[in-house]
């Protein structure tokens, strides 16, 4: 994410910024498996605590959950600050900075998706080792065979489909790293 927009509220913080600490989707799992690191950003990346994955050299980058995300962004002014966070905005992002959105009903869809994201973690299997988007397409994907059974599958894929809609529609993503 990104903080650029000059628009300021009462306090001094920028639109941008009270969407993204409103927000922190794509910091915590939610939207994305992982992130994209330059090779370069690798050692300081692992030294800031990150949990980088760099055997493939098509597949660098750290997973999420960031660990570095306490409702906002702990290392935001660091000079070792990954491109990949400095750079990213999100299709709701970028239409608050165009201003072809407000503040206000962008953080509505930041409280809807939300909403779908906590109905969808009450009815899916829980996973200690994956993050909320890698579990989500596990389930659709490969779903245990008893999973798949369950009564209640059929609506978890309803409301997945709807998830990854919204995604799609207002977040622009579609994939499942940046
Ligand atoms: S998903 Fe978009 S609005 Fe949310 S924190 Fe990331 S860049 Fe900001």
């Amino acid at each position: 994410m990104i903080y650029t927009m000059t628009e300021f509220d009462e306090s001094g913080e920028s639109q941008a910024s009270i969407l993204c600490r409103s927000c922190g989707l794509c910091c915590t799992g939610k939207l994305f498996i992982w992130a994209k690191l330059r090779p370069a950003e690798l050692d300081a990346a692992e030294a800031l605590g990150l949990t980088v994955f760099r055997s493939d050299p098509s597949q660098r980058g750290f997973s999420q959950p960031c660990p570095l995300w306490h409702g906002q962004c702990s290392i935001h002014n660091s000079p070792v600050y990954p491109h990949i966070c400095r750079a990213y905005q999100c299709k709701l992002l970028k239409e608050v900075l165009a201003e072809k959105s407000t503040l206000s009903s962008a953080l509505k869809v930041v409280e809807q998706v939300n909403e779908m994201i906590d109905e969808l973690k009450q009815i899916m299997p829980v996973s200690s080792n994956r993050n909320f988007r890698e579990n989500l397409v596990a389930n659709i994907e490969h779903p245990a065979e008893t999973t798949r059974q369950e009564e209640g599958y059929q609506e978890f894929l309803l409301k997945a489909d709807a998830l990854l809609h919204f995604y799609d529609i207002y977040f622009g993503v579609t994939d499942l790293f940046e």
